[in-house]
C-alpha cells in the first residue's frame, strides 16, 4: 500500500487553489490545544456561502460556475492578508480564521469581503456574472467554546441568520450566554 509523506499530502483544492478542508480541520485542531486556547486576544471565524449559486449553475452550467467559483476565490484572497488563508470549506462555502482579532474588527474584515463582491461582478468567459455572498462571523469565548469548532458552528449559525434575512449581508453571533 502507498503512503502518502506530508510534504505530497494534498493541501490546497484544485480548482480554487485555496487550502482545502484537510488544511482547514488541523488548523482548527491546533487552535483547539489547550496553549493556544487560552491566548487572548482571541480568534475570530468567517464564513462565506455564496447565495443563490445554484442558479449560477442552473442558467449558465456548471463549468461557468466553476470559473465564478475561481474568480470569487481570488479576489476574496487578495483582500485578506498574505499571512491569512482562506480556506474550501465546501463546494461554495469559505472561511477565514483571524487570529488575535475580536468580533468588531471581523465583522469590518468580513463587511470589506462583502463589499469587493457586490461591487462588481465576476468575470468569465461569457462574460460578468454579478454574484453576492452572506457571512457569518463568532469570536472565541473560552467560556463557550470547547474547541474551534465550536466557533465554527456559531459562525454557521449567524450565517443562516444572514441568509433568513435577506443575503448579502454580514451577521455576526456575539457568542454570549
Ligand atoms: P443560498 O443562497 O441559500 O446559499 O442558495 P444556493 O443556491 O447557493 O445554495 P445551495 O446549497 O442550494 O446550492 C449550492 C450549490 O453550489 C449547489 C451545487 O451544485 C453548487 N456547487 C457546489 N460545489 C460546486 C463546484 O465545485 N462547482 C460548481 N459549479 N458548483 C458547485
Ligand atoms: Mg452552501
Ligand atoms: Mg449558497
Amino acid at each position: 500500500m502507498q503512503t502518502k509523506s506530508p510534504s505530497t499530502e494534498i493541501v490546497r483544492d484544485e480548482l480554487t487553489q485555496l487550502l482545502n478542508r484537510r488544511s482547514l480541520e488541523r488548523e482548527l485542531d491546533q487552535l483547539s490545544t489547550k496553549a493556544v486556547w487560552a491566548v487572548h486576544p482571541p480568534f475570530s471565524v468567517i464564513i462565506c456561502d455564496i447565495d443563490y449559486f445554484k442558479l449560477v449553475n442552473d442558467t449558465h452550467g456548471h463549468r461557468i460556475g466553476d470559473e465564478v467559483l475561481q474568480g470569487l476565490a481570488q479576489r476574496l484572497q487578495r483582500q485578506l492578508r498574505r499571512d491569512t488563508p482562506l480556506y474550501r470549506y465546501g463546494g461554495e462555502e469559505f472561511i477565514v480564521i483571524l487570529t488575535e482579532t475580536e468580533l468588531k474588527e471581523a465583522v469590518d474584515v468580513a463587511e470589506r469581503l462583502r463589499y469587493v463582491v457586490c461591487y462588481e461582478p465576476i468575470s468569465t468567459s461569457i462574460g460578468a456574472i454579478e454574484v453576492t455572498v452572506s457571512f457569518g462571523v463568532a469570536q472565541q469565548n473560552p467560556d463557550r467554546d470547547h474547541q474551534a469548532w465550536d466557533v465554527v458552528r456559531r459562525a454557521e449559525q449567524a450565517l443562516h441568520g444572514a441568509k433568513r434575512q435577506g443575503r448579502d449581508r454580514v451577521k455576526a453571533e456575539k457568542g454570549e450566554s
